[in-house]
């Protein structure tokens, strides 16, 4: 595994233990010698992960659109910064780049850059591991959710061990190492033909 895509918030949240688990999974990455692909901001868990990567001596690869260049919330010290025109180029340019995904706490723009590499692992477009960092149980919600999808027949339950989940950057690198996907079919009931 060479390069892991880290979705994250761009707002600090209001405890410290995010901010520290975004700076252990910076330093995490580094250890092992993994580039940390990201989101190229400067601000908030963003901004302390590519930071604690870059001084932990790893290589930290930034894909930010322009309109969010312009805004200078770019980081101006990465190993690479990829200036793209959209969001949706950002998004394709990250998967492409990265080998794993992983999801910190973050908002809408965490939830939905994670469900869209979690939908394309679904349709087997790609075999590559998703996992969330569960810092101090704040994707709880999430996973309830899921469940109660797949209890309502809306996700496989092969689909839902897509998601991999630990409370350490250790631990969830090491799932990754030993993941192999799944392959399910992405409907439950396909009507017959006619
Ligand atoms: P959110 O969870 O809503 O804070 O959004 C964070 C995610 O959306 C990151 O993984 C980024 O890829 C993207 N994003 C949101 N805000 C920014 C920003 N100010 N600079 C760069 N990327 C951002």
């Amino acid at each position: 595994m060479k390069r892991v895509c880290v979705f994250l918030g761009s707002n600090p949240g209001t405890k410290p233990d995010y901010l520290k688990a975004a700076q252990d999974m910076g330093a995490e990455l580094a250890r092992r010698g993994i580039t940390c692909v990201y989101g190229g901001s400067n601000v908030g868990l963003m901004g302390a992960l590519a930071d604690s990567a870059l001084a932990a001596g790893g290589e930290v690869i930034g894909v930010i659109p322009t309109a969010l260049q312009e805004k200078e919330l770019a980081h101006t010290r990465l190993t690479e910064q990829h200036i793209v025109s959209s969001m949706h180029e950002r998004k394709a340019m990250m998967a492409e780049l990265s080998d794993a995904f992983i999801a910190l706490p973050g908002g809408m723009g965490t939830l939905e850059e994670l469900c869209e590499m979690l939908t394309w692992a679904q349709l087997g477009f790609h075999k590559k591991p998703c996992g969330l960092l569960d810092v101090d149980g704040y994707y709880s919600c999430l996973c309830a959710f899921l469940d109660n999808a797949v209890g309502q027949g809306f996700i496989q339950p092969l689909h839902r061990t897509m998601l991999l989940s630990a409370p350490t950057p250790g631990a969830l690198l090491d799932q990754f190492g030993n993941y192999v996907a799944p392959v399910v079919n992405k409907w439950i009931e396909r009507p017959q033909a006619l």
